[in-house]
């Protein structure tokens, strides 16, 4: 063994982790209580990894395998101390898990802090604290381990104040996994009163399947009595379980502190024999958009702790779903590559996407504001499941939710069966793409919709051009992106007698196609606009605006799409265009109508400065014609 292993070290935290306590300390003060949850759920997953892995190597559990873990108190020394004997960590591991946060974003999350306290502590809450909650009750944290499998000459303390850094030092100990001892703050008393902490055992461990030991009150150095009931949550019948209880085991596993919107715990029995519980967050994690972050339930088999990652147990567009499966069905030795290919493990995804599916439903219909929430968090993750799961389409469009010409106030609060059934059953639902839901009530391609009182779903999420191309159709009725191609809303014979452009207009509209060539596919008299001047059309097989974005966003070949310019041959603008004699006067302004079409459905211009320049021209020397054009 070399000088330096054997020797005291001082480490700095990284910088996230200064910055983490700094603000858990302030901003979960008034929830303070909540290290002792996070410091039993630790205990309680190295527990859970040791019996994992003692599966193939039973001498890991050495002398003592019963797992468990322990709490006392010492009220002379103000100390309060969290055992197991787990996993436990070796020199380096302490080193590393104490010391950073391995969540990928962590930096960004912090940043989006502010400095409201409430604010903050919710968020903080949902990035999971963990151990380092500990110092917001402590004034100095020890934490002694020894991995399991290490001889015990290759124990570790690791000590910290909490201001910045930490020591590591390697030490003797006899015994496997770790010990946390906080010395508690001169304020912090009541962590010292035995009852109080059993209390907080009872409320935050009670579902954990290990035994939480505490010495009697009456005979500190006495028997160690089991004061958690000791009993895996799910494994108990539903009807015994309490709300709270279902709350205070959906904050174990996720780590998150607010309460849960929704759960369903079902017990599975014939073919195939599983338990499942899951929960619907209130609120979306931070990390929620990041691919990297692996998501899934937490799977059991048999009862045993086997990964809290299991994502093949769920699509990816339910990964906002927390919980856990217990499995009787599955090896205890099953593998990862194996869990993808097991036939066991496709049908248990099967129902419980299902089930999951059956949740929201019911929530949509039963707890109409609870649903609100739901959609304004996750809903655009959601979303994405018309594109990934095919057989459950339907089920899937009808739990959308749409800001929509009939919205109040531009919320996301219809859906298609509002639609439907507002609609005197229709056989076409229409709806519109842009970029930003601040313009898109304006489009000018709404406003016969408006003029005829037909709604119009207006979808401003950047997915949504890609998602609508994966549903064709809902409960028999079809999707009409109204900014394309012929529209059939005025019906076919009328639209073609009220547009049929007469000679002159046949004229007017080839002089405007000759002044801007390629950037248009055709000028046409329009037969969709009612105030504004001009619009333009893309044609049913062209690629849309959001789609161009987003595949050269991924760095992919977009091929450009060309539009149609649809002029209202009512409109002042236009008619002052087409008696426009001058010829250089007719090019700007037939330039200028296709860049305030461009405008108006909230696209950018390619050349903004040229189009500033063209109508600062244009209004010079609008009131003398004869004026000389400046540049
Ligand atoms: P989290 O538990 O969310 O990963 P923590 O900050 O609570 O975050 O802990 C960081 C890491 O330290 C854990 O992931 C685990 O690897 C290790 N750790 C914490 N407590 C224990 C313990 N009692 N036994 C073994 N390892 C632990």
């Amino acid at each position: 063994m070399s000088m330096k292993k054997t020797n005291k070290e001082t480490v700095g935290f990284q910088a996230e982790v200064k910055q983490l306590l700094h603000l858990m300390v302030h901003s979960l003060y008034s929830n303070k209580e909540i290290f002792l949850r996070e410091l039993i759920s630790n205990a309680s997953d190295a527990n859970d990894k040791l019996r994992f892995q003692a599966l193939g190597q039973e001498d890991l559990l050495e002398d003592s395998p019963e797992l468990h873990i322990s709490v006392s108190v010492d009220k002379g020394q103000r100390l309060l101390c969290v055992t197991d004997n787990g996993i436990g960590m070796s020199r380096a591991e302490i080193t590393q898990q104490l010391g950073t946060i391995a969540h990928s974003g962590t930096t960004e999350f912090l940043e989006s802090l502010s400095d409201d306290q409430q604010k903050d502590s919710q968020l903080i809450g949902q990035f999971g604290v963990g151990f380092y909650s500990s110092f917001i009750v402590a004034q100095e944290v020890e934490v002694v381990s020894r991995k399991a499998g290490l001889p015990k000459s290759e124990g570790v303390r690791w000590t910290s104040k909490g201001d910045g850094e930490f020591t590591v030092e390697s030490i003797v100990r006899a015994d496997r996994g770790t010990s946390v001892i906080l010395k508690l703050k001169a304020d912090e008393d009541e962590f010292l009163d035995g009852n109080r902490v059993r209390n907080l055992i009872r409320e935050y461990a009670d579902h954990i399947s290990f035994p939480v030991q505490m010495a009697s009150e009456n005979d500190e150095e006495g028997e160690q009595q089991t004061v958690n009931r000791a009993k895996a949550l799910w494994t108990r019948p539903r009807a015994e379980i309490k709300d709270d209880e279902y709350v205070e085991f959906y904050k174990y596993i996720s780590r998150d502190l607010t309460d849960p919107l929704v759960w369903a715990h079902n017990k599975v029995e014939g073919k195939r024999e599983y338990t499942s519980l899951l929960y619907i967050p209130a609120a979306a994690p931070f990390d929620l958009w990041n691919r990297e972050v692996p998501r899934g339930v937490k799977l059991y088999i048999q009862r045993v702790f086997i990964t809290d990652e299991a994502t093949q147990f769920l699509p990816l567009y339910l990964r906002f779903v927390r919980g856990i499966v217990d499995s009787s069905d599955l090896s205890l030795n099953i593998s990862r590559e194996m869990l993808q290919q097991d036939p066991n493990v496709s049908a248990i995804k099967t129902a419980l996407t299902k089930r999951v599916l059956d949740v929201l439903k019911r929530l949509a219909t039963k707890e109409v504001e609870k649903y609100r929430s739901f959609w304004e968090q996750f809903g655009l993750v959601l979303k994405e499941g018309l594109a990934e799961d095919f057989n459950n389409r339907e089920k899937i469009a009808g739990l959308l939710r749409f800001n929509t010409t009939m919205s109040e106030g531009a919320k996301q609060d219809r859906s298609l069966d509002n639609y439907i059934s507002d609609s005197g059953e229709k056989d076409i639902i229409y709806y519109i793409c842009a970029d930003s839901a601040s313009s898109i009530r304006a489009n000018p391609h709404l406003e016969i919709f408006d003029d005829k009182g037909v709604e119009v779903l207006l979808l401003s999420d950047r997915i949504d051009e890609w998602v609508m191309q994966h549903l064709p159709e809902y409960k028999g009725k079809s999707f009409r992106d109204i900014a394309r191609g012929d529209l059939d809303l005025i019906g076919k014979a009328d639209a073609e007698t009220k547009t049929q452009p007469s000679k002159e207009q046949k004229h007017f509209l080839k002089r405007v196609k000759r002044v801007l060539r390629d950037k248009v596919d055709e000028v046409r008299i329009s037969y969709r606009l009612k105030e504004s001047a001009a619009c333009l059309v893309l044609g049913d097989q062209d690629l849309g605006y959001q789609m161009q974005k987003l595949l050269k966003a991924t760095g992919s070949e977009a091929p450009e799409s060309v539009p149609s310019l649809e002029l209202n041959p009512s409109h002042p603008l236009v008619q002052r265009l087409e008696g426009e004699i001058n010829e250089e006067k007719f090019d700007s302004l037939a330039v200028l109508l296709l860049e305030e079409a461009i405008i108006a459905e909230g696209r950018q211009l390619d050349e903004p400065a040229a189009f500033v320049r063209r109508l600062n021209r244009l209004l010079i020397n609008s009131d003398d014609a004869d004026t000389q054009d400046v540049d």
